[in-house]
């Protein structure tokens, strides 16, 4: 490709140089690119050395003109040439090995020995003018032959601009040098322009192997979600993918699309957060995945358009990539069944089986706390204590299913009669406790008696059919009395006592002035070591019932002090 013309013409020798640095320039940029480094070094080191031979060859016809020796200046020629053959031909066997790794290096052993051999032949044994005039064709001529076989090997790349580019200029040099073989010259110019064009193809094969990655990376990321939906697809769980940008859900299996019962046609018109029944619960798994990118097993409270009721999924939920997006993967199981078992468990831990009441531990746990609030509010509350009156009698006449009816009833319409914030109770066998908050003495009188008369109204039928009616006794203590719970039902028991002394079906309340007799009374009952002395001692729940067990006298009169 070198044309000692350049240096004659005027001007010639500037314009090749810029345009060499230009090329060596545009080479370095694109050998930056890993795949290029090797061919492209090679490249522009073969250039580096035609254009030393190039200039001794000027400096070898200059000596001829002269009519000085012209051997050693030949011999050096040659060798630059061949040298840059060497090396082109090297940067032609990395371009073909690119992709088949274990570059074939042998094309480069079997040139550079011919060539060789070549130079010492014509040079020393052989000289002969004509055939070194030959020998400066050849070398650029099987150089460029290969290295257009070389650029040629990557045409089957999919983007591959910059080798055809390279290819064709290469195969114009061929012609060209081939045309000296008689005698007709290319003019000096061709020389800079190669140059151009080679820095401009290797720039564009830097970015069709930037395009070639681009396209992988693409081709990957199609691969990547084709098997996340697969893996998705064959889940036995319902599993959910949802952008995290707008919350839309972009991928649902099968089983999530019959759980959530939604349209599979139209998923991204469902927003995830639309079958979150609970906000609250929403915000948190959210603020988890957010701190710790994944969540493990999360309970989800879900609605859907076909269920009526929400029920309790365990979710497992990551952030992965999927589509250029980041996505919300949520693997889901369903846990109604275990949540049901959950809430029936706490159920029996506080419940009582026959009447679903709360029971005594729950009843006293509760109005505990319930104390304290009205306390620091500076609200009153009071306590009644029922009992059913000769409920014995009731079994005894109609038998124990029909008394357990009894219970039932009481329980039902105590329930309904009162307040939702008023905790009712079942103390123990036939006997109830209700915490009526916000409620003073004088009030819990009026609700005492209202409930009196509406479970006196009420009549269930036994077995053989006949009616059943029954009546309560209740005693009220309040906070005028007591802020513990025990000596406020202790004292309502009381109130219950008198109640049933007075004839039943009535309602008595604990006044303070019965609380000197109460508390002579109860330390009597410690000197009798505490003996089940009490009139409605229950023989059943005697550790339930025992009225005076642990009464603190300290306690009632603290109460008593409010
Ligand atoms: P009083 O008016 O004085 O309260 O008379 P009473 O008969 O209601 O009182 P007592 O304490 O002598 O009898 C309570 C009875 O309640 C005795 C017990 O067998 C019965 N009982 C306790 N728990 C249950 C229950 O769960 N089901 C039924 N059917 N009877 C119960
Ligand atoms: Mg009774
Ligand atoms: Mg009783």
């Amino acid at each position: 490709m070198g044309n000692f013309e350049i240096f004659s013409q005027p001007g010639g020798l500037i314009v090749t140089l810029f345009t060499l640095g230009c090329l060596l320039v545009a080479g370095i940029l694109a050998a930056k690119e890993d795949r290029l480094f090797s061919p492209i070094s090679f490249l522009l080191t073969a250039f580096v050395f035609d254009f030393c031979g190039t200039w001794v060859e000027k400096l070898a016809v200059t000596a001829f003109e002269q009519g000085n020796a012209v051997e050693t200046y030949v011999m050096f020629e040659l060798l630059l040439f061949l040298a840059a053959m060497i090396f082109m031909s090297s940067a032609a066997s990395r371009f073909i090995s690119v992709s088949s790794r274990g570059s074939s290096s042998l094309p480069v052993w079997i040139l550079g020995g011919l060539g060789g051999v070549a130079v010492i032949l014509f040079t020393v044994i052989l000289p002969a003018g004509d055939l070194v005039n030959r020998m400066r064709l050849i070398f650029p001529l099987v150089a460029f032959l290969y290295l257009s076989v070389g650029l040629a090997a990557r045409f089957s790349d999919d983007h591959s601009d910059g080798y055809v580019l390279a290819f064709g200029i290469t195969v114009i040099l061929t012609i060209l040098v081939g045309l000296k073989f008689f005698q007709v010259y290319a003019p000096w110019y061709t020389t800079p322009m190669s140059y151009i064009l080679y820095g401009l193809s290797f720039l564009l094969m830097k970015s069709n192997i930037l395009e070639n990655k681009l396209d992988k990376s693409e081709q990957d990321i199609a691969k990547y979600n084709r098997r996340i939906e697969e893996i998705i697809k064959s889940s036995p769980f319902p599993i959910i993918i949802s952008r995290l940008g707008d919350d839309r859900i972009i991928l649902a299996n099968d089983n999530a699309v019959k759980l959530f019962g939604i349209d599979a046609k139209v998923l991204d018109h469902y927003h995830l957060k639309d079958f979150f029944a609970d906000s609250d619960n929403r915000r948190l798994l959210l603020e988890r995945i957010e701190e710790q990118k994944e969540v493990q097993d999360f309970e989800v409270l879900i609605k859907t358009p076909v269920s009526d009721t929400p029920f309790w999924l365990l979710t497992s939920a990551n952030i992965i990539d999927y589509n250029y997006d980041l996505a919300l993967y949520s693997a889901f199981q369903d846990i109604t069944s275990r949540k049901n078992r959950e809430v029936l468990l706490q159920n029996q831990a506080i419940r009582d089986p026959l009447t679903a009441l709360y029971n005594r531990r729950y009843f006293e746990d509760e109005v505990k706390k319930q104390i304290l609030k009205a306390k620091a509010a500076g609200q009153p509350y009071s306590v009644l204590m029922l009992d059913a009156d000769f409920f014995k009698k009731v079994n005894d006449t109609y038998g124990h299913k029909t008394g357990d009816k009894v219970l039932i009833e009481l329980a039902a319409k105590a329930e309904k009669a009162l307040r939702d914030k008023d905790i009712v109770a079942r103390y123990g066998g036939e006997e109830f406790v209700v915490f009526l908050p916000e409620i003073n003495s004088v009030q819990a009188y009026k609700v005492a008696d209202r409930l009196r008369q509406s479970i006196a109204s009420i009549v269930i039928y036994s077995d053989d059919n006949q009616e059943v009616r029954f009546t309560v006794s209740i005693g009220v203590s309040s906070s005028e009395i007591s802020d513990n719970v025990d000596t406020l039902v202790k004292t309502a028991d009381e109130a219950l006592y008198k109640a049933k002394q007075g004839g039943r079906n009535r309602v008595e309340v604990f006044t303070r002035d019965d609380m000197k007799n109460f508390l002579s009374q109860s330390e009597q009952m410690s000197k009798d070591e505490k003996k089940n002395l009490h009139p409605i001692y229950d023989k059943e729940n005697t550790a339930e019932i025992s009225l005076l067990d642990g009464v603190d006298a300290k306690d009632i009169a603290s109460g008593s002090g409010e």
